[in-house]
């Protein structure tokens, strides 16, 4: 199930060292410490930003909490003290998204490569995703997006069978491929055209065809 997470969680962090003081709960003179609580907000647990960032100073004798006097002069510190991940991990969010794009544009990069090595050696069965409307010269539609099957390979020359069915959309295509319906021998046409196998990259590169399934 897909759902948004998201949500806060306090966090504390120690900031430095914050003198000589004298604590009203113990009664007695130690070196306090600066501390800062602060409210880490999130999406998912990768967008994450701070707020509320409150300073505060703890006895170093007793424990104690006690309000910093000194905190805009601190300011800086306070802020260097929240990890880095709490403060920036927005960044590291949008990092991730980047990694994912990148990705998946090499994969789409990969796709077309193999797609390439297919075409320049049909195999009998392979299926080119093709727009039919671009091999006819009176084509019944403006796109025809359908399937073209190779049927045989004779030397320089492929032979495919046509889809009788043909969609606006690609994802009609994808479908009736992903389904195995393009597979089966009723979903094509009787016509069979020979074309060399060197006219297979042009129709490629041109549009023509657009995914080779092997
Ligand atoms: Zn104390």
């Amino acid at each position: 199930m897909f759902f948004i997470s998201w949500g806060s969680r306090g966090g504390w962090a120690e900031v430095g060292p914050a003198g000589l003081r004298h604590c009203a709960y113990c009664d007695k003179d130690s070196y306090f410490t600066r501390m800062v609580a602060y409210t880490v907000r999130h999406i998912y647990w990768i967008f994450r930003w701070v707020t509320g960032k409150t300073p505060y100073l703890v006895c170093g004798n007793c424990g104690a909490e006690h309000a910093d006097d000194a905190a805009d002069e601190a300011h800086k510190d306070v802020t260097k003290a929240i990890p880095a991940w709490d403060r920036r991990g927005w960044l590291v969010g949008l990092g991730g998204i980047g990694a994912l794009v990148a990705t998946g544009s090499i994969a789409a990069a990969a796709d077309r490569q193999s797609d390439t090595v297919s075409l320049a050696a049909p195999h009998v069965g392979d299926i080119y995703e093709a727009d039919l409307a671009r091999l006819m010269t009176h084509p019944d539609a403006p796109v025809m997006y359908s399937t073209l099957r190779v049927t045989k390979v004779e030397g320089a020359m492929v032979e495919l069978e046509f889809g009788r069915t043909y969609y606006n959309d690609w994802r009609g295509v994808d479908r009736d491929v992903n389904a195995g319906e393009a597979n089966s021998e009723a979903y094509y046409g009787p016509e069979r055209e020979k074309v060399p196998v060197s006219a297979l990259q042009k129709m490629f590169e041109d549009g023509t065809l657009h995914d080779v399934r092997r």
